[in-house]
């Protein structure tokens, strides 16, 4: 799937969408969900053009992966649910409902996330 240089996290990335920032470096930018499902709902997304987590573990450098990497650590310890736990999750693809085709992880917390998936359908 080739990016949308017109998909929403792109134009947020552009300045041209506001956000509510909690993060940013030369590679990562971290923002609360439009959308919270739960008390702390946050997107980390890398700057660059991946369109999700299968293009950004394929393709992008090992800078950009390291830099994702720790970020999202840094990001839950500064949020504050480090200590009672969190859950990070990724959307590829059409089975997952991916909705943005920018790779971005879900990072919630700050309550109790029941859990993990529904259970499948007998
Ligand atoms: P996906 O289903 O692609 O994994 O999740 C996309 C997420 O992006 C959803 O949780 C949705 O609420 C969020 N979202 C969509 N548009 C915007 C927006 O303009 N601003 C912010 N902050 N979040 C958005």
């Amino acid at each position: 799937m080739a990016y949308d240089p017109n998909n929403i996290f792109a134009r947020i990335l552009r300045g041209e969408i506001p956000n509510q920032t909690v993060y940013e470096d030369e590679h990562v930018l971290a923002f609360h969900d439009i959308n919270p499902q739960a008390k702390v709902h946050v997107l980390v997304i890398p700057k660059g053009a991946y369109v999700s987590f299968a293009d950004f573990s394929q393709n992008a450098s090992p800078e950009e992966i390291t830099a994702f990497v720790r970020a999202s650590g840094r990001i839950a310890q500064d949020l504050g649910v480090e200590a009672d736990g969190y859950r990070i999750l990724s959307n590829h693809g059409v089975d997952a409902a991916q909705e943005v085709p920018h790779f971005h992880l879900h990072l919630f917390g700050g309550q109790r996330l029941g859990r993990m998936i529904k259970p499948l359908d007998s």
